[in-house]
């Protein structure tokens, strides 16, 4: 349809939006992971770091443990060395050194101190050493006053005790199994630091090769789905051409409209049989293209079959189909120009995925050709007819005539066949007006005079008409009418029920009883003409109203049918806006009903 070129139907909409969704999807999960294995990464990242920094800071006081430890055996040894020297040679700058590694040597233990607080083991050895040091200190003192106080000798003789030696030993001992231990646990700190390390690396790497793994496997993903969602955007463009070539050649007119009538596509066909391009009523009301007078007339009669209001506005075209029922009916388009052509017109309405109503497609055929053709037809019939009627009467009053004996008696031979003769030209000429009859209602040419009837008077008049032939066949007609009047052509009615009670009696047995009733309910009157005679098969019911169809094939000869009358009847209770139907058993006997619309004060009352 021109109005859809270039738009993407709702399929392939759906197929592209689909296809974003899986894509959106899949950057939705690779970045998920991504962020994952980030996350992983700098949490493993951090843990190793901070970890490293701890153990370094262990190394940096384990290696100042050392150093302490050192400096605590070089002071020892200096105020030694000092106190030895002052002992010797009495000399007191030689106590200077002593002297300073005194002042140092408080700095130094109150350090250790500090330091060893956080080990509970090494703090307990170091109270341990504490008191021994304190007592090296005391015997240099000691020295230190002897010398002074009782000279060389006095001296000589401390130096030669070895108490000094003990707790020298004792101290260096001390230091030097300590700083062992340190520098063991050094070495296992730094190999672990060295493994953590390693550890950090390893894991960095592993994550980061798997985050890039996954990113390459994600873009691979995203390019192949592209790839295909831009082949399906072509399969579906490529679709969607064929469909807009088939709608534009076919030999429909094809017009989609919204839910409120607003027409939204039209095909090329509708266009050139419209003289409207698209572009002109797209948008528009598809009222434009109807007569307003034939959906005010639809809208009465679709209230009247629905039972509910129908609005003589484009409800009339869609309110059938909106309630999912095939709605097939003729109407008339109306051109650009103001002329006029019939059509048959079929609306489905359109409905979304979520069977929510979208709007309707309205395809119709023209039925200018087919009309025009039937106009020839009735018109050769109706001419035909007439030429036949005239030597038909003619025929007809001769053979009267020659049977009735006006000429003499005829021989009994020649007197049978004149009988065979007149009988058949009586067939001939009800054929002929039949055809006529029928030929006339259905040209329009025929228009009903609609006036108010009374029911009983009616039926009266209908059954008088049979009386003579039902009596001649034995056959009682009960007539039980109800009272109430409808708005009738007297006449053609009359001409409907007689037919009806006239197939009644030609299908009845002797002495059979025909019912002749009327029901007066609700809105509407049904006529009864029921007979207890042969039946007529359920597959027939219908086809009995067509035009010459009949049961069997010999009723026309036999019973002297022209398989026209049910179809008169149809006719003529369609003029009227009513229907006609026949309920039937095989063997027990038919009825026929006729239903007509009450007028409205009647059906009110
Ligand atoms: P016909 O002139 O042949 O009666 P109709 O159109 O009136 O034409 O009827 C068509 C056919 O329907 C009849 O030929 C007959 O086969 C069948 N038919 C009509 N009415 C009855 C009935 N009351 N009982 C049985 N068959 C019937």
């Amino acid at each position: 349809m021109k109005a859809t070129t270039g738009a993407i139907s709702d399929d392939a909409k759906n197929m592209i939006m689909f296809m974003i969704g899986r894509i959106r999807l899949w950057i939705i999960a690779a970045s998920v992971v991504s962020l994952a294995a980030l996350s992983a990464v700098s949490w493993l990242s951090y843990r190793n770091t901070k970890e490293l920094i701890a153990a370094n800071q262990r190394l940096a006081r384990a290696h100042k443990m050392i150093e302490d430890l050192a400096a605590l055996h070089v002071l020892l040894d200096d105020a030694e060395t000092s106190c030895r020297d002052y002992a010797l040679s009495g000399r007191h700058e030689s106590l200077k050194p002593y002297e300073a590694a005194l002042a140092q040597l408080d700095v130094t233990m109150q350090v250790l101190r500090r330091d060893l607080a956080a080990d509970p083991n090494r703090s307990r050895q170091f109270q341990e050493l504490e008191p021994v040091v304190n007592a090296r200190l005391e015997t240099m003192k000691e020295l230190v006053q002897t010398r002074s106080a009782g000279g060389l000798e006095a001296a000589v003789r401390v130096l030669q005790s070895d108490r000094d030696k003990k707790l020298t030993d004792e101290i260096r001992q001390w230091i030097s199994i300590v700083q062992a231990e340190e520098r063991n646990d050094l070495l296992d700190r730094e190999r672990e630091s060295r493994e953590r390390a390693r550890n950090t690396i390893r894991t960095v790497g592993v994550t980061c090769l798997l985050g890039i793994v996954l990113l390459l496997s994600a873009s691979l993903v995203i390019v192949r789905l592209n790839r295909q969602s831009e082949s399906d955007h072509i399969a579906l463009q490529n679709a969607e051409r064929v469909q807009r070539t088939i709608l534009n050649s076919a030999a429909y007119s094809m017009i989609s409209t919204d839910k409120a009538g607003l027409i939204l596509t039209v095909n090329a066909a509708a266009e050139k049989w419209l003289q409207y391009r698209s572009g002109e009523l797209t948008g528009s009301s598809i009222l434009r293209l109807h007569e307003a007078a034939e959906l005010q007339s639809r809208g009465v009669q679709l209230t009247r079959a629905m039972g509910m209001p129908v609005a003589g506005d484009y409800h009339a075209l869609v309110t059938k189909a909106g309630y999912g029922v095939a709605d097939t009916f003729e109407c008339t388009y109306v051109r650009k120009d103001g002329t006029r052509f019939p059509i048959s017109l079929s609306v489905t309405a359109l409905r979304t995925g979520g069977n929510d109503l979208a709007g309707y497609l309205m395809i119709a055929t023209d039925l200018s050709e087919q009309r025009a053709v039937e106009k020839m037809k009735d018109e050769f019939v109706s001419v035909v007819s007439h030429e036949l009627r005239t030597p038909l009467t003619s025929i007809k009053g001769a053979l009267g005539l020659l049977v009735g004996g006006v000429t003499g008696p005829l021989p009994p031979k020649a007197g049978e066949m004149a009988q065979i003769a007149l009988s058949n030209s009586d067939r001939l000429s009800r054929l002929v007006d039949d055809i006529l009859d029928l030929q006339r209602i259905e040209s329009g040419r025929i228009t009903v005079d609609m006036r108010l009837c009374d029911v009983p008077a009616l039926m009266k008049e209908s059954a008088e008409s049979v009386r003579l032939v039902a009596e001649g066949e034995g056959l009682t007609v009960a007539v039980s009418p109800c009272p109430g009047s409808i708005k009738a052509d007297q006449e053609r009615l009359v001409q409907a029920l007689v037919n009806l009670l006239g197939n009644a009696i030609k299908f009845s047995p002797r002495g059979g009883r025909i019912e002749f009733a009327a029901e007066c309910s609700g809105r509407s009157v049904v006529f009864r003409v029921e007979d207890n005679g042969r039946g007529i098969p359920k597959d027939k019911l219908e086809t009995i109203f067509e035009r010459f169809q009949q049961v069997d094939a010999s009723d026309a000869r036999e019973k002297g049918g022209t398989g026209l009358g049910l179809a008169i009847v149809r006719s003529i209770v369609q003029q009227h806006g009513g229907r006609v139907w026949a309920e039937s058993e095989l063997g027990r006997g038919s009825t026929f009903y006729l239903q007509l619309p009450l007028p409205e004060s009647e059906s009110a009352g």
